[in-house]
């Protein structure tokens, strides 16, 4: 067993060497300037190995990691994308990472820049007034949006409006960001189509009601054909309508959420527009509002004078700071490369090529998943566990089991609607091939868990740890190198 098999993390040997010196950025200054009380008594307790040491360590647990630039990532839920390196790079820039967050607007005017003008962009693909992207992921934005919408109802004196509609498929943020927000949760039930019952719908509607929140296409990939009228009836109860954006991909250039009717919505930039967000960070949840809404937006905003320049303004109905700063930038930089290398012209495919995708691989393996809900999906769809499932294999067994073919697992066991949920997104931007090799790896898989059952029931097998207990890693995480020795 070589040493990166086992997890060592003390390589400390007394005496061993390793260095790169950091550019020096501020070259006036040398040790000798200075202050005698500010310099180290003692030299630091610092790990002693040699660059070879360091290399191979985080290169080795870099290999352990997978993610979109190892292999396809069928994540549902998530569009978990290809993030081009160009975007890498134009976060990279130097003029922008080195910026400070306190530094004085005139001092940042090309960062200001970007952050309008990627706001507008998202307005327009939108179809609503004006976004802020001050939250850091869409939960937060979520949690933002909400309180526009609480906001919106006080400043109108109607204190009534406590109550926050939510569909039983919904993520499970947006019940929680709702309580979070200090709302009450109504659910409002799904039809066997996997809709809205709109028939449910109308009786939860009345002077109470603050508003609804959807996803469209909602969680199991299906388009809410309903939407106009549902916007129809909860505008005419007095009620604004939140469009929960991480499900955005499949609509991009082909219709818009402010044209359904929504009137606050977020969009994850981490997952409609790259960057890689496994492990929860980092993240953008921007959140757009329609005209009547624009004034109470969190605070700053970025605003452009006359004269072409870029200043932060705080305006008095605003809800004033959700975000310490403005944002997350590179992931806002990530956005705007993203959108531009696309442009007008070929944002229109990502709709349809990720519409397509997804169908692809729904009808490839219709015959040996279960396929709850028939028709045309859109980005994404689910399925309800192996269609034979007389061998006992369950849907945590075939996800072990594609990790020993080298794919990351989809999303399992959501939405909640049925009981073996496999949810499979593989996004615009995978290949014809990629999603062939994945294909056959699903059917073999279903084959095996029929021919060799207790190989599924116990995999992975080629994997660096096997099956863990979750619970227990997330209640009890090990965070230090030296909890390890112990
Ligand atoms: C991912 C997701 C969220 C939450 O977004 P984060 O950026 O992870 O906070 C909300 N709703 C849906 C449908 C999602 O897929």
């Amino acid at each position: 067993m070589k040493y990166y098999d086992k997890l060592i993390f003390e390589l400390s040997k007394e005496g061993r060497k390793g260095y790169t010196l950091p550019e020096n950025r501020l070259k006036e200054y040398t040790l000798a300037s200075l202050p005698e009380g500010l310099k180290r008594q003692q030299a630091p307790e610092l790990p002693e190995v040699s660059e070879f040491d360091v290399v191979r360590h985080y290169t080795n647990i870099s290999n352990k990691n997978f993610g979109v630039d190892t292999g396809f990532y069928p994540l549902g839920s998530c569009t978990m994308k290809y993030n081009p390196k160009i975007n890498e790079e134009m976060a990279g820039q130097p003029a922008f990472a080195n910026l400070h967050p306190l530094q004085p607007a005139a001092t940042a005017q090309g960062a200001l820049e970007v952050y309008y003008n990627l706001a507008h962009a998202l307005a327009e693909i939108s179809g609503l007034a004006e976004f802020t992207l001050n939250p850091y992921a869409g939960a937060h934005g979520e949690l933002t949006g909400l309180m526009v919408m609480r906001q919106y109802h006080l400043k109108r004196g109607d204190l009534k409006r406590t109550k926050v509609i939510v569909p039983d498929s919904a993520h499970g943020t947006n019940p929680a960001s709702a309580a979070v927000c200090g709302l009450n949760v109504v659910e409002v039930k799904s039809k066997p189509d996997g809709r809205i019952d709109v028939e449910h719908l109308k009786p939860l509607l009345d002077d109470t009601i603050a508003g609804i929140m959807m996803t469209n296409p909602n969680t199991l990939g299906l388009f809410e054909s309903d939407i106009l009228e549902i916007a129809e009836l909860v505008h005419a109860c007095g009620g604004l309508l939140y469009y929960d954006g991480a499900n955005l991909n499949p609509l991009l250039g082909k219709c818009r959420p402010g044209d359904m009717g929504f009137d606050i919505m977020h969009i994850n930039l981490h997952k409609t527009f790259s960057t890689p967000h496994g492990g929860g960070g980092p993240g953008a949840g921007p959140v757009g509002v329609a005209k009547a809404l624009v004034d109470y937006l969190p605070s700053p905003r970025v605003c452009k004078a006359d004269d072409g320049t870029f200043y932060l303004s705080h305006p008095a109905d605003s809800l004033g700071r959700v975000s310490g700063f403005i944002g997350n930038f590179g992931v806002m930089m990530r956005a705007y490369t993203y959108i531009l290398s696309l442009g007008k012209e070929y944002i229109k495919y990502v709709g349809p090529l990720a519409t397509l995708n997804a169908n692809y691989i729904k009808e490839s393996l219709k015959d040996c998943y279960y396929l709850p809900i028939e028709g045309i999906c859109k980005h994404e769809f689910v399925f309800d566990g192996l269609l034979d499932k007389s061998t006992g294999v369950t849907t945590l067994d075939v996800a072990k089991r594609l990790l020993d073919y080298g794919y990351h697992a989809p999303t399992i066991y959501f939405p909640l609607l049925f009981h073996q949920s496999i949810m499979i997104e593989p996004t615009e931007t995978e290949s014809l091939e990629t999603l062939d090799e994945f294909i056959d790896v699903m059917r073999k898989v279903a084959r095996e868990a029929i021919e060799c059952p207790e190989e599924v029931k116990t995999a992975p097998h080629h994997t660096p740890v096997r099956r863990l207990d979750e619970t227990n890693a997330a209640k009890h995480p090990i965070l230090r190198y030296r909890d390890l020795a112990q």
